[in-house]
């Protein structure tokens, strides 16, 4: 078998097993993740080798130094000694790839191939002991930066993925993961927002403080208790950990004193996303703004997939930091905006100039056709609508910010060929002008959502204060 098929192979089976996995019970379940684990790793290690050695053959091996001097001692001398190659092992094919091919990726994306490659370890000496989907939610992760570095470097890689029906089912493990990752991140803040509550309230009553840290220190002395990862006493009960290979990466438990609570689910999203509660109790409050573009372009309207008491934490973070995110939904509808534009016009071209049109016709009289599309029809397009139902449902029923941001106005210019008698019906060649303006009207979607905006309670609104950035 070719390095080519065997590893395109490997790489369709672990996509086609993970869409099997959510039926699979029991041991067909285990057996079903050993099977994605192992095919995904040899994918990858298998393709980004092919990726380096269609660079330089050498740089596959290990230790390039000595094979030269072999080599060449052997070509001078005319002998023809073996040499002993020895191939570069797994991360050493991501570490080449990374360098050779220029691809970007954080030490975020980075690890995901490290935890990758200790749970194909993990499996080769003993059994695989997970829980909470831990895999399935590395393989949404590490699936989009794999799928990116193929597409970029091999170029059978896209024609592939089309005649196998593969976008599809990694299009949606990403999007369950998306969903997945929102919905941790939101239950996380709801329990941040109550530790904070505890703490502003043991400030309030120091007598309480004073009571809670008495009976601590008599009570319960045979509870082991650690450093709580919010308010940083010693109050904080682990009730599991999250061990991978043979290393544990993060716990979940309870704190005692302030009440912060992470869930094992929690505990692993903050593992995958952030590696550790430190690092994401510094970036949470931003944390909002990496997943927001996809949060709103979800093609689950926000409504569906959230709990009303989910939406409102939505609400709170976007009360909070109101221009920042206005601005990054400008954006986003902007950019849909001019998008449709351009393929409402071409569309517009390929249907009624391209082809129609003929010289003597009132449009074309002089060589060039001149249209004004009128684009009512943008607001039925489904990604549009969709987008502004979830800002609506994001901000709990503002849209007017858009009103005067939003707007495009631009000439496309095509090129048609007609037959023009003055040429003895010769084709000619001419231009054709397609005037494309939209103006963002709230008013327009007055009603055209489910989603009913919610009352704000006095109390919900001084918890805000704290929430600015
Ligand atoms: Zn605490």
């Amino acid at each position: 078998m070719k390095i080519l098929d065997n590893g395109f192979h490997s790489f369709k089976n672990a996509i086609n097993s993970l869409q099997y996995l959510e039926k699979a019970k029991d041991q067909n379940y285990e057996y079903t993740l050993k099977e994605i684990i192992i095919s995904l790793h040899h994918s990858v290690e298998t393709l980004f080798k092919y990726i380096i050695k269609s660079t330089n053959e050498y740089l596959l091996y290990e230790n390039v130094n000595d094979i030269f001097s072999q080599k060449s001692k052997n070509f001078i001398e005319n002998k023809n000694n073996d040499i002993k190659y020895q191939t570069i092992k797994f991360i050493d094919a991501i570490d080449r790839v990374i360098i050779l091919k220029n691809e970007k990726m954080s030490s975020k994306q980075y690890n995901f191939f490290i935890t990758l490659n200790e749970y194909r370890n993990a499996l080769t000496h003993f059994e695989l002991e997970t829980e909470n989907k831990q895999i399935e939610h590395l393989i949404a992760n590490v699936l989009p930066i794999i799928y990116r570095i193929l597409k970029n470097n091999i170029p059978e890689f896209k024609e592939f993925v089309k005649n196998n029906n593969l976008q599809a089912n990694v299009n949606s493990i990403i999007k369950e993961e998306l969903n997945w990752k929102l919905k941790q991140h939101i239950n996380l803040v709801k329990k941040i927002q109550n530790a904070d509550a505890q703490i502003k309230y043991y400030d309030r009553n120091p007598k309480e403080k004073e009571k809670f840290f008495k009976n601590h220190n008599t009570k319960e002395k045979n509870i082991s208790y650690e450093k709580c990862p919010y308010c940083n006493k010693n109050t904080f009960i682990r009730t599991d950990t999250i061990i991978i290979g043979f290393e544990e990466k993060i716990f979940s438990g309870e704190c005692k004193f302030c009440g912060f609570k992470s869930s094992k689910e929690n505990a692993l999203f903050i593992f995958n996303d952030f590696s550790s509660y430190e690092l994401y109790l510094n970036e949470y409050f931003t944390y909002i703004f990496d997943i927001l573009e996809e949060t709103i372009c979800n093609e689950n309207n926000l409504d569906k997939i959230l709990e009303l008491e989910e939406i409102k934490v939505l609400g709170q973070l976007y009360e909070s930091n109101k221009e920042e995110i206005e601005d990054v939904f400008i954006q986003i509808v902007q950019k849909k905006v001019e998008e449709l534009c351009e393929y409402f016009a071409e569309a517009y071209f390929n249907k009624h100039v391209n082809g129609y049109v003929e010289y003597g016709e009132e449009m074309l009289t002089e060589g060039s056709v001149s249209i004004d599309l009128s684009l009512d029809d943008l607001e039925c397009d489904n990604e549009l609508v969709n987008i502004i139902n979830n800002i609506y449902v994001f901000t709990n029923g503002n849209l007017e910010f858009l009103d005067g941001k939003v707007q495009y106005s631009n000439e496309f210019e095509y090129s048609i060929i007609y037959p023009n008698p003055n040429w003895d019906n010769e084709d000619t060649e001419g231009p054709c002008y397609i005037q494309a303006d939209y103006k963002f009207d709230s008013s327009n979607f007055w009603g055209a959502f489910d989603f009913e905006p919610y009352e704000i309670s006095d109390d919900e609104d001084d918890d805000n204060n704290m929430w600015s950035m």
